[in-house]
């Protein structure tokens, strides 16, 4: 028994260390067709594919010899090229990617050699005070401005008052675009408004000199701001008139007795309260941050109102005023 025991042993280390013999013919069609498998998913997507309905060995017949791998060392004459095919697929990314890499750093080249693309205003702050002066409708803006122009020798120009004109002016490409905003109460795109001021701003500095400007009623809109102090001149401070709606509605409907303003009628009114709410309140909330705005309560008599005024600006712009 124990003889019969250790040579069954025996035969089993036998079996571990004996390298195989050449595998039967079955196995090595078996191995074979799964290599073709492998090959046909993985590489040549045009090569024929296994029908479910045939045997291994059919398919394996089918085959031109070519593709045929029969011996177990895989490496020998009949194997098909598989790093080629490789290789094929590889190029065509190395080639896009050095086509990028190459185009992105043209780009980046050429952008260091352009001009940087910021605009220069024209006309500095330092040399030129604009105050901003901003309000509901009627809430005294031209009033107050009349004022200091009297005692302080500012120029005054109100964006209304300007697009009016241009409105009237003979064979103006915009006068009805702006005869429509104002009677709606909306707002007049902002390129023709800042023209309009810039224009504005340059003829008066030419013709007399002068380096102090009111602009009433602008800006309107944030958009109008940021444009307003990109390219023509940025402002010392926002001069704010608040006034509760009640008491602009009151002198509005006083005032279109005899303004023979489009706008100063109820409907009009009520639209330009809206814009004025939605879309110029934003514009003093910004500047209110920027620690730029100077509040004046306009609810009582022009002098009072003016009074306040003066005491809030002196205490702002010192011997800028
Ligand atoms: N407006 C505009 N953009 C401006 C200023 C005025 O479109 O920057 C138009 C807008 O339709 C406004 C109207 O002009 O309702 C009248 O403006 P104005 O300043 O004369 O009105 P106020 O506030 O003095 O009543
Ligand atoms: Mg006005």
């Amino acid at each position: 028994m124990a003889a019969t025991a250790s040579g069954r042993q025996a035969w089993r280390q036998l079996l571990r260390n004996t390298p195989r013999g050449p595998a039967p013919k079955q196995q090595q069609y078996r191995s074979a067709f799964s290599r073709q498998i492998s090959s046909t998913t993985t590489q040549a997507s045009s090569r024929r594919a296994v029908p479910q309905s045939q045997s291994p060995s059919a398919f394996l017949r089918q085959q031109p010899l070519a593709q045929r791998s029969y011996s177990s060392g895989s490496q020998g004459k009949n194997t098909p090229p598989r790093s080629n095919s490789n290789q094929v697929k590889f190029w065509p990314f190395l080639i896009v990617i050095a086509l990028g890499s190459g185009g992105y750093m043209l780009l980046v080249n050429r952008r260091k050699e352009m001009p940087p693309t910021t605009t220069t205003p024209a006309f500095s702050p330092t040399d030129v005070t604009v105050l901003f002066v901003l309000g509901g409708p009627g809430a005294g803006k031209g009033t107050q401005c009349a004022r200091l122009v009297r005692d302080y020798h500012f120029t005054h120009l109100s964006a209304g008052d300007l697009l009016r004109a241009e409105q009237d002016r003979p064979g103006s490409q915009y006068g009805q675009l702006i005869r429509d905003c104002i009677k709606d109460g909306a707002i007049v795109p902002l390129e023709v408004t800042v023209a309009l001021l810039e224009n504005a701003m340059r003829d008066a500095i030419t013709s007399s000199g002068t380096k102090k400007f009111l602009i009433d009623g602008f800006p309107r809109k944030m958009d109008q701001a940021l444009k307003f102090e990109e390219v023509v001149c940025p402002a010392k401070l926002v001069l704010f008139y608040d006034c509760p709606e009640a008491e602009m509605e009151k002198r509005l409907l006083e005032r279109g007795k005899t303004s023979g303003r489009a706008d100063d009628n109820a409907d009009s009114i009520r639209k330009r309260f809206r814009t004025f709410i939605e879309t110029s309140m934003p514009v003093v909330d910004h500047y209110e941050k920027e620690d730029r705005v100077v509040k004046v309560d306009s609810t009582s008599t022009p002098d009072e109102v003016y009074a306040a005024t003066q005491e809030k600006l002196k205490k702002a712009l010192g011997d800028k005023l």
